[in-house]
């Protein structure tokens, strides 16, 4: 029993089932290859996992890699309504070339569309309400069906992402980084060991590829998303509100 001066000290993590699993799985994992990554959330998590992919400048990568440990994992790809051509044309070469068999495109509720931009230039004047209704809200239906998700996100990619976990809690659900620990140079040479196709808007100065109105070259030496949203204060489309369960020791210095 315990006396009003008494402080019962509660752990947020003994309040959350959810981040106390994603810890656990995080320390297991925080050092693991890419690969046993992926075979550990398959095994852990099977048809209750999917990828969401941009199908930009460093997914395939990542998408080589799943399609090793199952090429029927759902695929979950973000059709905004805004992609360059580009874009939409390597979705459908890198499914093929990869052998991916479940690539789901999801796209804006039509009413969303009608209600909110229904000339399609919102992006001009609030595009955290573009992003909800062409990015958010779609992912937010589709992952209905699912228990966990593994995304495409790296540590290099700049700031926001410095203290970015191999394994995280977020929006109700179990979240996979394994290509968080990689720099630059691992994921360009197991690109050139698999011959990886690269998305063709990369020769043109894009490291990093989302929406077109959005999307802007970058200089050599910026961050590399310095091109999404550039000269606004946004650095990302909203889909990756989460709370990191076990920031790793070695995060400082360390895409969709
Ligand atoms: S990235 Fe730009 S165009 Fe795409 S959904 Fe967000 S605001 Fe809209």
């Amino acid at each position: 029993m315990a006396f009003e001066s008494e402080v019962v000290e509660t752990s947020p993590l003994e309040a959350d089932p959810l981040e106390l699993r994603a810890a656990e799985l995080n320390a297991r994992l925080r050092d693991a290859h890419p690969g046993e990554i992926l075979r550990a959330a398959v095994a852990e998590y099977g048809g209750r996992l999917a990828l969401v992919s941009s199908f930009g400048a460093e997914s395939a990568v990542l998408l080589h890699l799943a399609a090793q440990v199952d090429p029927s994992i759902p695929v979950l790809f973000l059709d905004t309504g805004q992609h360059f051509g580009q874009t939409l044309d390597y979705r459908k070469t890198l499914a093929a070339r990869l052998g991916l068999t479940d690539v789901r495109d999801l796209r804006p509720q039509y009413q969303d569309l009608a209600t909110q931009d229904p000339s399609a230039n919102l992006y001009k004047t609030d595009t955290n309400a573009c992003c909800n209704i062409r990015k958010v809200l779609p992912l937010d239906r589709a992952l209905q069906d699912f228990d966990a998700w593994i995304t495409g996100r790296k540590r290099f990619q700049g700031v926001s992402r410095l203290r970015l976990a191999v394994v995280e809690a977020g929006e109700g659900r179990i979240k996979f980084n394994p290509l968080a620990n990689w720099s630059r140079a691992e994921l360009d040479a197991y690109a050139k060991e698999h011959d990886l196709p690269t998305h063709p808007l990369v020769a043109f100065g894009y490291p990093s590829i989302g929406c077109w109105p959005c999307t802007n070259p970058v200089e050599e030496g910026q961050d590399v998303r310095a091109g999404r949203w550039a000269g606004s204060e946004k650095t990302e489309c909203g889909i990756h509100v989460t709370r990191t369960p076990e920031p790793p020791n070695d995060a400082v210095g360390g895409d969709i």
